[in-house]
């Protein structure tokens, strides 16, 4: 067994298919936690699992982990999820990590109603569906747990063709805060993290122009590799900050 941050707990991570999500599968697991990577592409969080957790932990031995398919804005699918993980594992996780997001940017103006609600559904009710029933499952267990939100700086700051984008993850971090308020009772401590322009496929629809401007307003001069994300998650899911909830983390570079 690797021993590690999280040796031996039971960690959930949504949009684990791919980017912070897939990066935050792989530093758990080599703290030592068995994952459970959900993501609504079932064949990329199985990936996560077969190819890049096998490959990080240098064995081609996938232990006790496991793939899922989720689509987090649907509440029938996190209850089946749940039920799956129980009826597989016996207990809840005790670690959620909700990255799964998506964009749909267009100029405040131009932006149809179905795209604002199709990010407000996948990144604000997703959040808050993951949050309740994981949550409620914690408190039923008596199982003490570690939530840890990805929100974005453009939640602080707003960003120009953002407008569904940026109010979905600035409603992560009130949601967060108000969640950590509830749940200190339960030992169930909520974080959020935002961060900056990360170097992953999402960042792939930005234009040229607009991610060159950005690099200008990064002290550090580059955008983040997913695994700087990662490493905060695994520090917030550990007991190396049992004294930290309620907070709002930014991973910039210093934008
Ligand atoms: P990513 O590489 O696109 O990964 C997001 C994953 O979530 C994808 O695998 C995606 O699947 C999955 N997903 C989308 N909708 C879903 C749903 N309804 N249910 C379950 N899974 C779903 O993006 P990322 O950069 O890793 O982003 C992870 C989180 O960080 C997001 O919340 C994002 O908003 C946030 N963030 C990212 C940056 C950045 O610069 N990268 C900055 C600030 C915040 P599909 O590919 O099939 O859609």
């Amino acid at each position: 067994m690797v021993v590690g941050l999280v040796s031996g707990r039971l960690a959930l991570v949504t949009g684990a298919g791919s980017g912070i999500g897939r990066a935050a599968c792989q530093v758990l697991s080599r703290e030592g936690a068995t994952v459970i990577a959900a993501d609504k592409n079932y064949d990329a969080a199985s990936e996560t699992i077969t190819k890049h957790i096998a490959l990080a932990c240098g064995a081609n031995d996938i232990g006790d982990h496991s793939a899922m398919e989720l689509d987090v804005s649907n509440g029938k699918s996190v209850q089946n999820m749940l039920q799956a993980i129980i009826a597989e594992y016996k207990t809840p996780p005790r670690i959620v990590v909700n990255s799964a997001g998506i964009t749909r940017d267009n100029w405040l103006l131009k932006l149809s109603e179905e795209d604002y609600d199709t990010v407000i559904n996948v990144n604000l009710k997703g959040t808050f569906l993951i949050m309740q029933t994981f949550a409620r499952a914690m408190t039923e267990a008596s199982v003490a747990g570690s939530i840890i939100n990805i929100s974005s700086i453009v939640g602080k700051y707003g960003n120009i063709g953002q407008t569904n984008y940026s109010a979905s993850k600035a409603g992560v971090v009130a949601m967060t805060q108000t969640a950590a308020k509830e749940l200190g009772k339960f030992n169930i401590r909520v974080n959020a993290i935002l961060p900056g322009f990360i170097d992953t496929p999402i960042v792939k629809t930005v234009p040229d122009k607009v991610k060159a401007q950005m690099l200008k307003l990064i002290p550090l001069g580059r955008l983040g590799e997913p695994t700087e994300v990662a490493e905060v998650i695994s520090f917030l899911s550990s007991d190396k900050s049992s004294f930290i909830t309620g907070a709002a983390i930014d991973v910039t570079g210093g934008f």
